[in-house]
């Protein structure tokens, strides 16, 4: 048996400190991608065009939150889903439209720092010289790790049966109360360091049982891209300008299409907009992407939820 996705979902359950509850053999309920915000830029974030909230996802039975803009716990706890939850937080850049939330999320995932627990993983130079993880925030988590290309990571623990039998993880309970307690794993990495101004700036793909979703982030184009996330099955991208502008390390659309037809995804999401794609429409744009090179194609919206099955894709 099973537990529903839902548990996740405050006003199932209480909250309470601890672990979350976990699938109790190893099919895990159906994972989603859940937007809490699509904006993009200073001037849509600060206006609040579009929400700013980052990415949820739940992957082979972890909760994990992407980039925390402004109003990610905010969006969270309006769209049901409880920071405590989380397994990990991820900053793919110290730039404020993914960070701002950083410090609070943790201190959410962590019950007010009482319960450490998850791993922060970010750049170095979010760490740094004015860093935008408090060092106070950082004694929360169990542990931070650095982002960088080529490495691979993993969250969460892998049972092997014969782990359960042997029982290493709770030498006092039953092998069966040391299943329950053992959470399941995921892993991603990053294949390659983003071109994006000054910062420090990393995509990721992540490895769950039903594909490989590709997260590009902040960037400008570059050709590596393509090899880097080819035939992940689901790829978000930060298709931010409409048009590319001289010094905007962004992708715009013409960028998007080309990397949409290089990686050639089961389903490409556009997300993160500025005002000259707000402006577009990126619904019109995504939908004449998809026409144009025949390969599926949506524009995010606030709140969208997709669920993924092994033989597809849900909306
Ligand atoms: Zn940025």
């Amino acid at each position: 048996m099973c537990y529903n996705s839902t548990i996740s979902r405050i006003g199932f359950i209480e909250p309470q400190t601890g672990t979350s509850p976990v699938p109790m053999d190893c099919s895990y309920p159906s994972s989603y991608i859940k937007f809490l915000g699509t904006a993009g830029t200073r001037f849509v974030v600060s206006k609040q065009i579009r929400a700013s909230g980052g990415i949820w996802l739940f992957l082979n039975g972890i909760h994990l939150h992407l980039d925390p803009g402004p109003g990610a716990l905010v969006k969270s706890i309006q769209s049901n889903l409880n920071p405590q939850d989380l397994s990990a937080i991820i900053l793919s850049h110290r730039h404020l439209d993914h960070s701002n939330d950083v410090n609070i999320m943790i201190e959410a995932m962590t019950n007010g720092g009482t319960n450490c627990k998850g791993t922060l993983f970010c750049p170095q130079d979010a760490l740094n010289n004015d860093p935008v993880v408090f060092e106070y925030i950082r004694n929360y988590v169990k542990t931070i790790e650095i982002l960088r290309e080529g490495a691979r990571y993993r969250i969460g623990e892998r049972v092997t049966p014969m782990a359960k039998e042997s029982n290493i993880f709770s030498p006092s309970a039953s092998p069966r109360e040391s299943n329950i307690t053992v959470p399941f794993a995921l892993e991603f990495d990053v294949p390659v360091r983003n071109v994006h101004g000054s910062v420090q700036a990393y995509g990721m793909r992540f490895f769950s049982s039903e594909g490989t979703i590709g997260y590009i982030g902040d960037t400008r184009f570059f050709e590596g891209l393509i090899d880097a996330y080819k035939r992940v099955e689901i790829l978000i991208v930060n298709a931010v300008v409409e048009h590319q502008m001289p010094g905007v390390d962004h992708i715009c659309v013409k960028d998007a299409i080309t990397l949409i037809k290089g990686v050639s995804p089961k389903l490409a999401i556009l997300t993160h907009f500025g005002l000259s794609m707000i402006n577009a429409q990126p619904d019109i744009i995504a939908e004449k992407i998809a026409k144009d090179i025949q390969i599926n194609t949506i524009a995010a919206k606030d709140g969208m939820e997709i669920q993924i099955e092994k033989d597809g894709w849900l909306r």
